[in-house]
């Protein structure tokens, strides 16, 4: 397999691959997939600007969004499995990723979107680092699942400067249920914690556009109101104010025929403004809410390699 993809000095991290917390030892090197179905090619689905991001990162320009092919959790509910399964995206080097970095800051991004990185790491990292050298000077948003090891997140510090990650459950049985992954929650809150450790308190522009911080998206799922709010719970009492919620309403039944039964309906706007009442009690202020219909496709953009190849 021709590894001229991504920085040689990497491939021990893709050697006997412990990326994520599956920690399953794939040797990607030699083309093996992983749990995340990635070999060491990069895939990417898209790259362009994006609007349905939390008002302080898309702003009025767009978020300078890079969706990548593949994804190491498998969750049943997947609103994005055409690129988390692999079916959509095209293979380009470490060196096209920079420059993709480079083109979205062209557009007038308002910085660069990294959209389920988690298995590329070692491919990013090479991207980086070449298009900082070349000019990049946007904030880099590292937007995953929240299932990340913290030997890989430290890889990236000094290289991220906003972490937007899913904090998806607080009960393993409900993360093996879903997303087959039991050990999520615990792996979740100690990536957290390197997260908030690295980012620091956030800090906003004078367009309101968020410079650094982390940002913790929490995906109401029907009938899990109550693993929500241990959530909203834990996540302020331990993090308080050094992390911003978003408390999503977004949650839409895709192939509603292939979800177990209990997933096949939208959340319901009493189950949502429940879990909203519950963090403002608690008394949660740096927050995101989502307004308008919770069942909207919109959130979902084309997955058609726009702005992947060179133009
Ligand atoms: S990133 Fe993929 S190959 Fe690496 S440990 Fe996770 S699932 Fe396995």
């Amino acid at each position: 397999m021709a590894l001229a993809c991504y920085n040689t000095a990497m491939e021990p991290l893709l050697k006997h691959c412990r990326l994520c917390p599956h920690a399953c030892g794939a040797d990607r090197t030699a083309g093996e997939k992983g749990i995340c179905g990635a070999d060491a090619r990069l895939f990417v689905a898209r790259a362009a600007l994006h609007f349905w991001e939390e008002p302080c990162i898309s702003g009025t320009v767009g978020s300078g969004t890079v969706f990548f092919s593949h994804c190491p959790l498998h969750c049943v509910y997947c609103q994005n499995a055409e690129i988390s399964d692999g079916r959509a995206g095209a293979e380009i080097t470490a060196g096209r990723l920079a420059d993709i970095f480079l083109e979205l800051q062209g557009q007038g991004a308002a910085n660069i979107n990294l959209v389920t990185p988690t298995h590329y790491v070692p491919h990013i990292i090479d991207a980086l680092t070449r298009a900082k050298g070349r000019g990049l000077s946007l904030p880099v948003v590292y937007n995953c699942s929240g299932y990340e090891s913290v030997e890989a997140l430290r890889l990236l510090d000094g290289l991220v400067d906003i972490y937007l990650t899913d904090f998806k459950y607080m009960d393993s049985a409900l993360a093996q249920r879903y997303s087959n992954a039991p050990d999520y929650p615990r792996a979740a809150k100690r990536a957290l914690h390197e997260m908030t450790r690295q980012a620091g308190k956030a800090e906003f522009d004078e367009k309101d556009l968020m410079r650094r911080g982390v940002i913790v998206r929490l995906l109401l799922l029907p009938g899990c109101l109550e693993d929500a709010k241990a959530a909203v719970r834990y996540l302020y009492e331990t993090h308080e104010d050094g992390i911003w919620l978003s408390l999503m309403s977004q949650y839409t039944p895709v192939h509603a025929e292939c979800l177990p039964p209990e997933l096949r309906r939208p959340v319901t706007p009493e189950e949502y403004e429940a879990l909203v009442n519950y963090a403002i009690a608690l008394g949660v202020e740096n927050g995101f809410l989502q307004e308008g219909k919770a069942a909207d496709e919109s959130f979902i953009p084309p997955f058609d390699c726009t702005g992947v190849r060179p133009g």
